[in-house]
């Protein structure tokens, strides 16, 4: 019995995505995965610009450590905004003091500023894929922490993901990539086989085909709200983590969601295997394992316990000994600062995107 846990880990996070909430509804209502994708994500996406997607990430960030999530995995995409948006996300979560380890999503489905939903896996690298991957090289070069980031198979040409997998393996790191989330990339599976290896991150798998190499992350409330299927992670062998896919970071939420959607499915299930899912955070981010979180529940150690207390609140944060949220309130930046800039730019956003 316990109020205390380690440091939550989100292992799939966008935190360009914060300050989506109560933009403008799109010009049509998508009915389909690749609609919400051309309609909502890329058109948010395409509106960024480095200030904006600063406090876009550092209230993403503030909100994740408010919730007890002290090491963030994050995918980051603004086409037009590539070159150094990974250093803007990095000085936002280290201003908020979350551990982060970021990549750039790399995708051939910009080209000449004009997007084309799917890319002909035939064709050429684009310009801004190839910005995209010089972002997550000079990033990482520089000694930043994070993997290459794709996109997604159905949107990348072989010879860019070639490329992608190329440059990580040159950098002995990993490719974070959107896997097989809708059936528009139902063919990831064979597109990918020869090149992953147990450094990626293969983001979702809900529509995966075959085995292949590397580490699933599992956002079940994201593919609920995006209808595209359960993809149950026990299926498969692979160590499996937990993400949010950019709906904010309280992970004991998304633990009790993807708890309840695995029982749904199988009623021999217990909440120990979701809780697997939340401790194999550790072997992306280990030191987050000696992070302290105090919780507003007694019992907060015992899986079972989290699985049925909606609501369970953070209320204390350590990180390396230091007390960075004290009764809730965040310690080392002011979080009203951090709201109202966050706001001010969501109003730019909007502006731009209505
Ligand atoms: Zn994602």
């Amino acid at each position: 019995m316990s109020f205390f846990t380690a440091g939550m880990v989100c292992a799939h996070h966008h935190l360009y995505s914060s300050l989506a909430r109560g933009m403008p509804a799109p010009p049509k209502t998508p009915t389909s995965f690749i609609s919400v994708l051309e309609n909502v994500w890329w058109r948010l996406d395409a509106a960024l610009d480095l200030d904006t997607l600063y406090w876009s990430a550092a209230l993403g960030a503030a909100e994740a450590l408010m919730s007890g999530t002290t090491a963030i995995v994050d995918h980051h995409e603004s086409p037009y905004a590539i070159d150094g948006s990974l250093d803007v996300i990095a000085s936002a979560c280290a201003m908020v003091g979350v551990r982060s380890n970021l990549s750039y999503g790399v995708t051939d489905r910009w080209r000449d500023g004009k997007i084309s939903s799917a890319a002909d896996a035939q064709g050429s690298m684009s310009p801004e894929a190839q910005r995209g991957l010089r972002e997550n090289e000079r990033f990482l070069k520089a000694g930043g922490r994070g993997m290459v980031g794709v996109h997604a198979a159905f949107t990348c040409t072989d010879e860019t993901l070639e490329a992608a997998a190329n440059l990580a393996a040159s950098l002995d790191v990993g490719v974070h990539i959107h896997v097989a989330e809708g059936p528009d990339d139902k063919d990831a599976g064979a597109r990918l086989e020869s090149l992953a290896t147990d450094k990626w991150l293969l983001v979702h798998s809900v529509l995966l085909d075959r085995k292949l190499q590397g580490t699933i992350v599992h956002n079940p409330r994201s593919n609920m709200n995006n209808s595209v299927g359960y993809g149950n992670p026990v299926k498969w062998a692979n160590t499996t983590l937990l993400g949010t896919d950019g709906i904010g970071a309280d992970m004991l939420e998304e633990a009790r969601l993807a708890y309840v959607k695995l029982r749904e499915s199988d009623i021999t299930q217990t909440p120990d295997t979701v809780w697997n899912w939340l401790h194999n955070g550790y072997n992306i981010f280990p030191e987050a394992s000696r992070d302290e979180v105090r919780w507003n529940y007694d019992n907060v150690d015992s899986a079972w316990h989290v699985a049925f207390t909606p609501g369970i609140r953070c209320t204390d944060v350590f990180i390396e000994g230091e007390h960075v949220v004290k009764d809730g309130t965040p310690t080392q930046f002011d979080m009203s600062e951090v709201r109202a800039k966050a706001s001010e730019s969501a109003a730019r956003l909007h502006k731009k995107l209505s």
